[in-house]
């Protein structure tokens, strides 16, 4: 599958990006066949939820029990839905929709449906430049029903790195004046490690093999894994890979980077470009040791597609970051309550997370906290109350303490 670009860009897709399989289908598809027969359940709900969306349906069953939870309003032959909706637990009402009628682009999420949403995702063009796209995200973060943490940011494709604004809560629902900025990575990776380079970053076709192998498993195990936890968030990861192509290539060549997934394309795949395209770079060092298994670290830059970038930084210092926490809810051996209730952006015993996940109580445990007025991110409470002249808040689900 050799592309004209220098980088040999491979363009894996999803089982189903071709044509619905037939039997007289030619070979390729006939292998297709023979690979659905033995998918497992959760990837052969998001097989036929992707062609069904490709072929311009305007309902969809997205997780395969048989309820047309995925409502696409607007769409003309199998284009892009103005309005999309979903309801997660055939509660009569949507919990989630997505809105591209105004000139603001939006997602809401409102789980206990009080009006209320605990995740927001606001796009527009931006008013400095009309090449880019301003995302306002705002989300819950300590568990309250009522969001808390808000970023502002404009993502810049020929631009290494993206100011982001922060703003947080006063704690009486009123965003604290100015916030701060800090500049991260366009790049959002996942983690460092030592592995020499090996040259230019091209796939090889065992590279290739791998890559898609992991990438099944990833989607499946990951929808499976999300669906234990909060069918909302399984959802909304199946919704997206449903309807978007899925590219990963192997042009990273730096040696330390395990794989990364860009800011702006995150942006633009929630609303930006019209482009939902996921793509995924990967480099040597992903293949192999100390680098977690492949379909681990697809997972893990897959959910920036989902949630966003790391709440602060690349998020592996930070016990409220809710990649890190469904990376390891999802793959770790023997995943515990605080990492599904990181996951879920909850308190550590909720509910959600039942008898899927081992108790783990909070005692002992490390939380970071962040500093209100300067955003910086410390250790531990007590290294924040030393050095924050103002008010701190505690982060994860280990974290927040209210009254
Ligand atoms: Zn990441």
């Amino acid at each position: 599958m050799r592309m004209q670009t220098q980088l040999c860009v491979l363009g894996v897709l999803l089982h189903a990006c071709g044509p619905s399989p037939s039997p007289s289908d030619g070979s390729t598809d006939a292998m297709v066949d023979a690979n659905d027969a033995a998918e497992p359940p959760a990837l052969a709900a998001l097989t036929a939820a992707r062609a069904a969306y490709q072929r311009g349906e305007t309902r969809i069953d997205l997780d395969g029990d048989g309820r047309a939870e995925w409502v696409l309003e607007g769409r003309v032959g199998n284009g892009r839905p103005t309005r999309e909706t979903i309801d997660s637990s055939n509660a009569g009402s949507p919990d989630m929709v997505w809105d591209r009628t105004g000139a603001v682009h939006s997602f809401r999420l409102d789980r206990n449906r009080d009006g209320r949403p605990e995740f927001v995702i606001e796009s527009r063009v931006s008013t400095s430049n009309p090449a880019l796209y301003t995302h306002v995200v705002s989300e819950d973060t300590d568990a309250d029903n009522t969001v808390d943490l808000r970023r502002t940011f404009t993502p810049d494709p020929a631009q290494p790195t993206v100011a982001v604004q922060y703003e947080l809560d006063d704690g009486s629902n009123r965003w604290m004046a100015g916030g701060w900025t800090t500049m991260v990575p366009n790049r959002q990776r996942r983690v460092t490690a030592q592995v020499p380079t090996t040259g230019a970053g091209a796939c090889t076709p065992a590279q290739a093999a791998q890559i898609q192998s992991a990438l099944d498993a990833a989607l499946s195990k990951g929808t499976d894994c999300l669906n234990r936890m909060d069918s909302s968030l399984a959802l909304q990861f199946a919704r997206k890979f449903a309807a978007s192509d899925v590219r990963i290539d192997c042009a990273e060549t730096d040696p330390s980077s395990c794989g990364w997934a860009r800011l702006d394309e995150v942006g633009s795949g929630w609303f930006g470009s019209g482009d939902d395209d996921v793509h995924v770079s990967l480099g040597p060092a992903s293949f192999a040791a100390p680098c977690p298994a492949l379909e681990q670290t697809l997972f893990h830059e897959l959910m920036h597609f989902v949630l966003g970038a790391h709440s602060f930084g690349d998020g592996s210092s930070d016990t409220g970051d809710r990649i890190w926490g469904c990376e390891a809810a999802c793959f770790l051996p023997s995943p515990t309550s605080l990492h599904c209730a990181q996951c879920l952006g909850a308190l550590n015993g909720t509910p959600r997370c039942g008898s899927s996940f081992s108790m783990r109580s909070c005692a002992g445990m490390n939380v970071s906290t962040v500093c209100k007025s300067t955003g910086t991110l410390y250790p531990s409470a007590a290294a924040c109350a030393a050095a924050c002249a103002g008010s701190c808040a505690q982060r994860g689900p280990c974290g927040p303490r209210r009254a």
